[in-house]
């Protein structure tokens, strides 16, 4: 492909409410444009993305016997009052009527419609087990659309569904994919952990969730130190006895309302506060260890922002670095928006914490940069700290103590047993000749969420850096001034001909730009290979290489560079 065809639509402005990096960077780099709160469109080269993504996650359905349907998004009210859950879904729940007066929802999952699906479609035992899947769209009214496609109100899923005899196959088709899970995630290119999960709103007993591992992830897992126990932390703080709640565990749900807690939970809380927070939570670390923080005092008064030190406060910290306090704060002049957490020191030393810390600039346009915090930061931004705490709490399981890391939800594999089924009457005849209620196991990819989850783990300061497996294309080639040169136009056509008939995905950098600008946007982008090509090269035979991860350029002979770069 050639970037005259218009397929870049890189911008170098960061968006007011892009908070999350990946958001910046999915808008930076023109993966995707919003429509309104928690709708995108996807643009080309975003859509490349999303299809490796679906490519490799269908590649593992059909492995472990996945059979692909597509259902409808419009569902009717009718199936989801079969199984309560009309009733019980709550806000998120998209209702709406037809101009007939009849009720239907956007789909947020599909157990009702497939159930239905598999009722009406399997007769015998024989049929069992069976697996259907699907990659399609789904509606949730989230109460707060954030970070861009990472929770979006609209995004695409895989959703699978098995139907089984029994418990002892449901359980061999739940390990399956839990293994093809494990191979998909690591076909990505991600790191990620599966850990035991509760089953939330889609029910049933055994549940994993898999966990991109990123310090900006809204979801906390915990791990054992010397044993494989690893949950999610709503699982792993049920698993403890009453009265010995961790104190991590329980400063995590401190987010929620505002509240009043003492500088100990508060510390407890920074400790493992996600890193979207730590960016406008202002706090500043000394030589000493001790913690100085920003606070914000009184009614969100921007002018009133004062440094005020809090003694006691343990420094497990990392710190908010001045480039990302005022990105955070690009909003016109007077405006507000939502960044993060906010925290208020009342006078008897309690702390008020809130979720939503609003930020800006005040009526004379000014920023945040303009008040004198973040200048003097001794401490750089430190992800690595923030990835685990070790918070010694016993594990629940009784064998070593807790670490807690961040991490993204991007998989979601339910045993649901008859729950469904059960409800909707979805049986079948088996081998007795007697009817019995079919057991359903549900398996959830979040497509979307997925290519936001790779940014937040593979970016730096100058783009996105994709694994390879979903990168948009494999090669950037960039001749330096083509247009004024025959010889090095000529030559550059013939190698992008070259690459694009050795199968290499190549995007040809075609346009009547300076040098740097063009390397900017494919370093943006995400480009895994660079090859830059000059006149001064070819007088020698040579190309330039380049990596996206490393800084330097290598020499290749040019009767190499294909052999190279396979
Ligand atoms: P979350 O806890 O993040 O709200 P969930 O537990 O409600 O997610 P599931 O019902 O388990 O989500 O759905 C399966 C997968 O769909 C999730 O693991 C996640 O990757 C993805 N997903 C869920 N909600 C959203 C959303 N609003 N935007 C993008 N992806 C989502
Ligand atoms: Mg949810
Ligand atoms: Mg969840
Ligand atoms: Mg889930």
């Amino acid at each position: 492909m050639r970037t005259s065809h218009n397929l870049l639509n890189t911008v170098k402005e960061i968006p007011a409410d892009a908070v999350v990096i990946s958001h910046q960077l999915m808008l930076r780099a023109g993966l995707i444009r919003k429509l309104a709160a928690g709708l995108y469109t996807w643009l080309p080269l975003g859509l490349r993305v999303l299809r490796k993504v679906e490519k490799i996650t269908r590649e593992e359905m059909e492995k472990v016997g996945g059979l692909e349907v597509l259902m409808p998004a419009l569902q009717p009210a009718e199936l989801w009052q079969e199984t309560g859950r009309w009733e019980k879904y709550g806000p998120e729940l998209a209702r709406l009527k037809d101009r007939h007066d009849r009720d239907f929802c956007l789909g947020p999952t599909h157990e009702e419609i497939i159930t239905d699906l598999a009722r009406n479609e399997l007769k015998s035992y024989k049929q069992l087990p069976i697996i259907y899947y699907q990659i399609q769209t789904k509606f949730r009214d989230e109460i707060r659309p954030r970070f861009g496609v990472m929770r979006s109100r609209e995004f695409i899923m895989k959703d699978a569904y098995s139907f089984h005899l029994d418990q002892a196959s449901l359980q061999d088709t739940y390990d399956a994919m839990h293994e093809a899970y494990t191979t998909i995630f690591n076909r990505f290119g991600l790191k990620f952990r599966a850990v035991v999960a509760d089953s939330g709103s889609i029910g049933g007993a055994i549940s994993h969730e898999f966990h991109v591992l990123a310090d900006s992830g809204e979801d906390a897992i915990a791990f054992s130190s010397a044993s494989t126990y690893a949950a999610n932390i709503e699982k792993a703080e049920a698993l403890m006895p009453t009265g010995e709640r961790p104190s991590a565990i329980h400063a995590l749900t401190l987010i929620d309302t505002p509240q009043q807690h003492s500088i100990e939970e508060l510390s407890a809380f920074l400790s493992i506060a996600p890193k979207q927070c730590l960016k406008t939570l202002i706090v500043k670390g000394e030589q000493d260890g001790s913690v100085v923080a920003l606070l914000l005092r009184g009614d969100h008064e921007l002018n009133t922002i004062k440094a005020e030190k809090i003694a006691g406060v343990a420094s497990p910290l990392t710190f908010a670095n001045d480039g990302e306090v005022m990105r955070a704060c690009q909003c016109k002049p007077g405006s507000i928006g939502p960044v993060g957490l906010a925290i208020t020191i009342i006078a008897d030393r309690s702390v008020l914490l809130m979720s939503d810390f609003v930020c800006g600039a005040n009526q004379d346009g000014q920023h945040y940069q303009n008040v004198n915090w973040g200048r003097d930061l001794p401490v750089p931004l430190h992800t690595e700290d923030l990835r685990t705490v070790v918070t010694g709490d016993p594990s629940p399981d009784g064998q070593g103590s807790l670490t807690i890391a961040r991490g993204i939800e991007v998989g979601h594999i339910f045993q649901l047993g008859s729950k469904y089924s059960g409800a909707m009457k979805a049986g079948i005849v088996n081998e007795a000749g007697k009817y019995q209620t079919m057991l359903m196991g549900c398996y959830g990819i979040g497509v979307s969420r997925v290519v936001a989850a790779a940014i937040e783990q593979n970016h730096d300061e100058r783009g996105i850096i994709w694994p390879t497996a979903l990168a948009p294309f494999q090669v950037a080639l960039c001749p330096m001034n083509m247009h004024k040169s025959d010889r090095l136009k000529d030559s550059a056509e013939q190698l992008y001909h070259t690459l694009l008939a050795a199968g290499i995905e190549v995007l040809f950098d075609d346009r009547k730009v300076r040098a740097g600008f063009m390397f900017a946007d494919m370093e943006l982008i995400g480009i895994p290979h660079c090859i830059i090509m000059g006149d001064r090269g070819l007088d020698a035979n040579t190309v330039e290489y380049k990596a996206r991860t490393s800084k330097e350029a290598i020499d290749i002979p040019l009767t190499d560079i294909v052999r190279f770069l396979q």
